[in-house]
């Protein structure tokens, strides 16, 4: 008998396994997928960590997550840049003072703010209500319409007035000659990849992988006292109250014979024509010198039953279809829900490791 029962063996789901097991319980983490770590998954490919799940940065302000993620490994120094490339013009992400000076000759913040200034009033804004009204108003309709529109609109596979405006503000806006994609302290790649954190985690666990908990509920509940569940939170309840939405992705990873495709981690294709949102080449993440490189070009897509799951959809619709799941979440007794899908939000990484460590703390105290 164990005394939990573990769903899924991503980061909530090892973070609070680690943890318990370190408490002295005993625990059984599954996952249907073929190997551990869900999304943070990492795969040496010629010698490189390939994140075989797309990009993944760790970056937080925290310096007790930045701590506790050190204790299972070393970061290097890695700052995200990413490029955007619209149609061949290439653009430093996220918005600062590089993209404006490309994009209007403006060389200084003052300019700046003054031509985004003049695109907002033309364009009527004062209360933004959705994406495009709230893209608008960070960095003027120029902006909008080479870097933003044709991203998120087959990011996600609607409107951008039909998007919640939160997606767009986790980019900063600069008003300085800095091209770091992130505000948070912290920031790095763990050297040797992702998969040795969640290796160690899970290292005094039984771990079963391949393994639904949905084809095989009623005999792994017997086998545990208490379920940790980090799968779909519909799932979980049948469905009973409709079903929620999710964006899905392909991952087309290729190894190439030269050692330097795009001289840049991630570039972004931000034309609505491109079929893939970006191309990550992994080395740059570590600087690495290999002879040859591997790519990966990531491909939106719609989200249906028996795909993976990557993003919620946090509209209304979803979200009140959630709180309802919530409710009966809420209620019970024997299971901790946890994580991206389970508890459908946009979470990064940092921010699923806070939440483990807080359920963990519920269950055992400090
Ligand atoms: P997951 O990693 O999804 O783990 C859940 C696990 O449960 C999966 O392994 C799944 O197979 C398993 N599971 C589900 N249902 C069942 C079932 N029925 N039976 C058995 N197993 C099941 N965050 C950052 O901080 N920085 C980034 O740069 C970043 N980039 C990202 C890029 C992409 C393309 C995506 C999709 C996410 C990115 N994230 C990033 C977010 C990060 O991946 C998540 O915050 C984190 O991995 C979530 O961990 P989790 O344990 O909640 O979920
Ligand atoms: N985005 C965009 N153009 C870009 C990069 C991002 O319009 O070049 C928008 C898009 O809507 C995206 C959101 O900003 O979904 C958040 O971007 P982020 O890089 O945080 O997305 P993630 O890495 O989580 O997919």
């Amino acid at each position: 008998m164990y005394d939990y029962l573990i769903v899924g063996a991503g980061l909530f789901g090892s973070v609070f396994a680690y943890e318990a097991t370190k408490r002295g319980k005993k625990c059984l983490v599954i996952d249907k997928r073929n190997h551990i770590g869900g999304n943070v998954y990492t795969e040496n490919i010629e010698g490189i960590n390939v994140h075989k799940y797309g990009a993944h940065i760790f970056h937080t302000n925290s310096k007790e997550i930045w701590d506790y993620v050190n204790k299972f490994t070393e970061f290097n120094r890695f700052t995200n840049s990413p490029i955007a490339n619209y149609k061949g013009e290439i653009y430093n992400l996220p918005f600062n003072m590089n993209t404006f000076n490309k994009l209007w000759g403006v060389v200084t913040p003052q300019e700046a703010k003054q031509k985004i200034e003049e695109q907002k009033r033309a364009a009527g804004i004062t209360d933004p209500k959705n994406l495009e009204e709230q893209a608008i108003s960070l960095v003027g309709i120029d902006l909008y319409e080479k870097l933003i529109k044709g991203y998120t609109e087959k990011q996600w596979g609607r409107p951008a007035t039909e998007l919640p405006k939160f997606i767009i503000k986790r980019l900063p806006v600069r008003f300085t000659y800095d091209n770091n994609y992130f505000n948070d302290k912290y920031q790095g790649i763990p050297i040797g990849g992702y998969t040795a954190i969640i290796e160690k985690m899970l290292e005094k666990c039984d771990v079963r992988l391949n393994t639904d908990f949905f084809q095989h509920r009623d005999e792994l509940e017997k086998e545990a006292k208490k379920i940790v569940f980090t799968g779909m939170i519909d799932e979980f309840y049948n469905y009973k109250f409709g079903v929620l939405e999710y964006r899905s992705l392909v991952f087309e990873h290729e190894i190439l014979d030269i050692d330097n495709y795009q001289g840049n981690a991630v570039v972004n294709y931000t034309d609505r024509e491109t079929p893939y949102t970006r191309i990550i080449e992994h080395k740059h993440f570590e600087f690495g010198t290999q002879e040859k490189t591997v790519i990966t070009k990531e491909y939106p897509k719609e989200w249906k039953k028996g795909d993976e799951p990557y993003y919620p959809i946090n509209n209304e619709r979803n979200n009140e279809l959630y709180r309802k799941y919530k409710e009966l979440a809420d209620k019970e007794e024997n299971v901790i829900f946890g994580g991206r899908l389970a508890n459908y939000k946009y979470y990064d990484m940092h921010q699923v490791i806070a939440l483990a460590l807080k359920k963990v703390e519920e269950e055992f105290g400090q």
